[in-house]
């Protein structure tokens, strides 16, 4: 071990590029989408450092153009899980003994080599098999994974930092120790980031890895898991096992030496993991950390004296950027009956203007949803709202999924503050709007807190200070991401750490010192210098 107390290099936010007409930021970006189309990638699962070709394969498409194949995904199932875990119990000894520095080095390269030589090819790849436009791949799948990779050494010697006072003549310590045995990470479609970052934080807090990204987001986390092994990181540590949810999942779950589980998606499938791991607890050899961040129902609030420029660009940008596909999105919002005339008109306006088609027409705001069981969800909402009284679809309300899964951008009116579309996880390109009357701000905001199970991320619109304090005191506990005139999505690394509560998750913050300490396992050292030789104690000596 080298002697000196490392610091860790002071973390800064990736710039966001801009990919202007003409900048070469552009062209370059413009090469590698262009290279990619001409290429079909075959994907492997990686155990050990070692690629296995299982041979059963899934398509890798463009949601926007789904006949065009990107890359052949190689399946794990039952015996590939079981190659992974013994793979990474030889990996677990070496890498958990690694100093902290060594394994901070692996990710502070990535951080660098996506910032640099890789940028392109992991935008490029989100772009087309994840259908996100230039802006939205850019501030996903560069800036906050480079930022992940940046601020998570950072925090991670933070928490190595904290440790307990000692009496005289004693050294008390902390050691903060890897999980024994390996945590399984499941990846969501709808970013990069979190694709990136759940695996790498156990890893870099000294764990080893299986991880599973989602079926219909595979070609980046390839790319992430070339980077990965470009940066340094050791064969094992992290394990790439495509395949399907359950065909993964299910052996994964049943295995003795599953110690955590890092998960971003829907609250079903968290749920049911869950319940799994709950019905095998017994035979597990430590109990499993559970983390997952997982839907939200997520609101927009107007006050009465809301700016309403700000609301409406608010509105549109929060709701269907990324078509909508944001745990984050707004997908329900309350406006004062005394302002809505002042929004609709520019509302609808703005989101009719909205350019939509593939994302390598750098021009388009919003691109296709990620595939057609997403098409065929999205629009049974819009159909419900379409057969039912009480809706009115203001903008929008059409899908076509015969090239790709496009659906326009839709602003419907509930009438009804509780009804379903006001109520749960659309997940897509779908705003629900419930006009309240002023005079029933309180009773709106009661509604606000409890219509929907979720509380991942809320905003409030309004100008009087007062007003403000108390719409953020009432909503306390209806997001763990709450914004005050600014839109609900968008968080970035180091600055608004994220994460909800109630059936959003479990709120471990992505991104912070309060995620990395849920990836290891103290042990307290007490050592006595001049230890005790007698047993009694002076109140013994009583006459
Ligand atoms: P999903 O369908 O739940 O899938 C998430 C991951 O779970 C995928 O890798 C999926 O694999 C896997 N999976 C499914 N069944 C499994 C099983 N039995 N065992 C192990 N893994 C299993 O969610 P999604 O559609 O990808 O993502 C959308 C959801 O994520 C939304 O609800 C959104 O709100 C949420 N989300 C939350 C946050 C947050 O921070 N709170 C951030 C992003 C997204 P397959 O792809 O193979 O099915």
């Amino acid at each position: 071990m080298a002697n000196g107390f490392f610091r860790v290099p002071a973390p800064v936010n990736e710039p966001v590029r801009a990919y202007a007409p003409g900048s070469p930021e552009k062209a370059s970006l413009k090469r590698r989408l262009d290279s990619m189309l001409n290429e079909t990638v075959e994907i492997p699962v990686v155990v050990g450092g070692r690629r296995i070709h299982t041979g059963a394969t899934h398509d890798a498409v463009c949601p926007h153009d789904h006949r065009h194949v990107l890359a052949k995904v190689h399946q794990a199932g039952a015996a590939e899980v079981e190659q992974a875990i013994a793979a990474a119990r030889v990996a677990w000894q070496g890498w958990s003994e690694l100093p902290w520095e060594a394994r901070a080095a692996v990710f502070l390269k990535a951080a660098e080599l996506l910032a640099g030589p890789w940028r392109d090819t992991v935008n490029a790849a989100t772009m087309l098999n994840q259908s996100k436009s230039v802006y939205q791949a850019e501030i996903d799948s560069a800036a906050e994974l480079v930022d992940f990779w940046r601020f998570n050494p950072h925090y991670m010697s933070k928490v190595y930092e904290d440790q307990p006072g000692s009496a005289r003549g004693i050294w008390d310590r902390v050691e903060y120790r890897a999980l024994e045995g390996f945590v399984f990470a499941v990846t969501p479609f709808n970013f990069t980031s979190i694709a990136g970052n759940l695996p790498t934080a156990p890893a870099l807090m000294g764990n080893v890895v299986l991880w599973k990204p989602a079926s219909s987001a595979c070609l980046a986390a390839w790319y992430i898991f070339c980077l990965l092994e470009e940066a340094g990181l050791p064969p094992g540590v992290i394990n790439f096992v495509p395949g399907r949810g359950s065909q993964v999942g299910d052996p994964v779950v049943a295995s003795p030496d599953l110690a955590g589980i890092h998960f971003t998606g829907s609250t079903g499938t968290f749920q049911r993991m869950w319940k799994t791991i709950g019905g095998n607890i017994e035979r597990y050899r430590s109990y499993p950390r559970i983390v997952g961040e997982t839907g939200g129902k997520d609101f927009v609030f107007a006050h009465p004296s809301a700016d309403v420029p700000s609301l409406v660009t608010a509105l549109v940008r929060g709701a269907f950027e990324y078509q909508g596909q944001k745990c984050s999105a707004a997908s329900r919002a309350y406006i004062p009956r005394s302002l809505w005339e002042a929004v609709r008109g520019p509302l609808v306006e703005t989101v009719e203007s909205l350019p939509q088609g593939p994302p390598t027409d750098f021009r388009n705001f919003l691109c296709a949803v990620i595939d057609e069981g997403a098409f065929d969800d999205i629009m049974g909402f819009i159909e419900h709202a379409k057969g039912n009284h009480g809706f009115e679809i203001l903008t929008g309300g059409e899908g076509d999924k015969s090239e790709g899964y496009f659906i326009q951008p839709t602003v419907v009116v509930s009438a009804e503050p509780r009804s379903k579309l006001m109520r749960e996880e659309i997940f897509g390109p779908v705003l629900t709007i419930y006009v309240y009357e002023d005079d029933d701000l309180d009773a709106t905001l009661e509604l606000v807190d409890t219509t929907s199970p979720y509380a991942l991320t809320g905003a409030i619109f309004g100008r009087d200070r007062r007003d403000i304090e108390a719409m953020t005191r009432r909503l306390r506990h209806s997001a763990g991401n709450f914004y005050v005139n600014d839109k609900p999505t968008g968080a970035v690394v180091g600055q608004q750490p994220f994460g909800g509560g109630r059936a959003s998750g479990t709120n471990d913050k992505a991104g912070s010192a309060v995620n990395l300490l849920r990836w290891v396992s103290q042990r307290a050292i007490k050592e006595s210098f001049v230890p005790p030789t007698g047993v009694r104690y002076p109140h013994q000596d009583e006459a």
